[in-house]
């Protein structure tokens, strides 16, 4: 076993403090990663501060992870020394399920791994990317194309498929008017992809002060929630909603924006229950749904149509010892729009 610089949380109200994690042998399929940029998710603050239920401390978080292979196992193919190398929200799954089986490994029947504070087949909690390096099974490790910059890439990790996915399978498109409520780190990347894929976006924030941003990130259209005149403005006006505040909303507000047929689908995760009026769905037959990140071979899907299409996350780098800082700005919806640990500063 390997010890490793990481940062870590001793219990949900406790700084982050520099520590170390433990990383296992690399196993024949296994695949050793040194991290050189580790993102920072709202569910890593959701999770450490113990909203989405228990945990077990001390906890290393992360699931944003982009490096640099420095070690691969005998029977390793896919990878080799050097080659970049990302990690996102899962790192296995039983892989025979019917789920597994159609790629949805994040909805694995026989519960998949999740990059930290799950337990490992080996029985050890797993711990994520505020770390100096990873051992990950090569299925579960992400080619990142050349033309990403690699300082920028990690956010795509999670923040990336999670907004893809259902932008994907709702079909955002031409033709499709797509709403983004909340412009954080999701919701910056569901405004890239969604005016990458062809969509007509909308952005709705809590005001206007970020508007010249999200216009520069291509939306065609941005509104502020906290102005009484924005939800009468455009009711029944879009065919697709992706929520991705982190606090709970007023859904009814949200459902009458929906068009015939529409969608909203919730990726912002809450630890508080939304009531939900069924009247509101009935008009216009309209669909509440929710979304939990990507499949493996979605999010390698989701790498290449960025490297493609040029969508890169805006992020803010911050050294090892101004994560806590980075988290409370967080908090404070003061994010443009990712940070991103320069994991090298844990090194030193
Ligand atoms: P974030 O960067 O903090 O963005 C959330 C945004 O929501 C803020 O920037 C803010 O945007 C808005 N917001 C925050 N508090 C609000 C409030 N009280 N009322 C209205 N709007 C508010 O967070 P993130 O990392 O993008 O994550 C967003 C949510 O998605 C979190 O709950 C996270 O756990 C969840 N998540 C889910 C999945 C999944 O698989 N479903 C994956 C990753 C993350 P404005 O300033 O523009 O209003
Ligand atoms: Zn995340
Ligand atoms: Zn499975």
């Amino acid at each position: 076993m390997t010890v490793v610089p990481a940062i870590v949380s001793a219990s949900p109200e406790a700084p982050l403090e520099r520590g170390t994690v433990t990383r296992r042998e690399v196993g024949p399929r296994d695949v050793r990663i040194a991290i050189a940029w580790a993102g920072i998710c709202h569910s890593d603050i959701h999770t450490v501060r113990g909203e989405w239920g228990e945990q077990r401390y001390p906890l290393t978080v992360g699931h944003e992870i982009a490096g640099t292979v420095v070690e691969v196992g005998a029977q390793v193919t896919a990878f080799a020394v050097g080659d970049r190398a990302g990690v996102g929200c899962l790192v296995d799954s039983c892989r025979t399920c019917s789920n597994c089986l159609a790629g949805e490994e994040q909805h694995c029947e026989n519960g998949a791994i999740g990059t930290y504070g799950a337990v490992d087949r080996d029985g050890t909690v797993t711990q994520g990317g505020y770390s100096t390096e990873i051992v990950v099974t090569d299925d579960f490790v992400l080619r990142i194309p050349e033309s990403l910059p690699f300082d920028r890439v990690a956010p795509l990790l999670c923040a990336g498929i999670t907004t893809y996915s259902p932008l994907r399978h709702w079909k955002a498109g031409p033709g499709v008017r797509v709403g983004v409520v909340g412009l954080g780190g999701l919701g910056h990347m569901a405004v890239k992809l969604a005016v990458a894929m062809g969509a007509h976006v909308t952005v709705l924030s809590q005001t206007l002060s970020k508007r010249d941003d999200g216009l520069a990130m291509g939306a065609h259209e941005y509104f502020a929630t906290s102005d009484p005149e924005t939800f009468p403005t455009l009711a029944r006006s879009l065919d697709l909603i992706i929520n991705t505040v982190s606090a709970p909303l007023d859904l009814e507000q949200y459902f009458g924006l929906l068009a015939l047929n529409g969608t909203f689908v919730s990726v912002g995760a809450p630890p508080e229950p939304m009531p939900v009026q069924v009247f509101s769905l009935f008009t216009n037959r309209r669909s509440f749904a929710g979304s939990s990140i990507g499949g493996i071979r979605e999010t390698q899907e989701m790498l290449d149509f960025c490297a493609e299409h040029g969508v890169v996350p805006d992020v803010e780098i911050v050294g090892a010892d101004e994560v806590n800082e980075a988290w409370a700005r967080v908090l404070a919806s003061d994010v443009r729009y990712r940070f991103v640990i320069d994991v090298d500063t844990l090194r030193s």
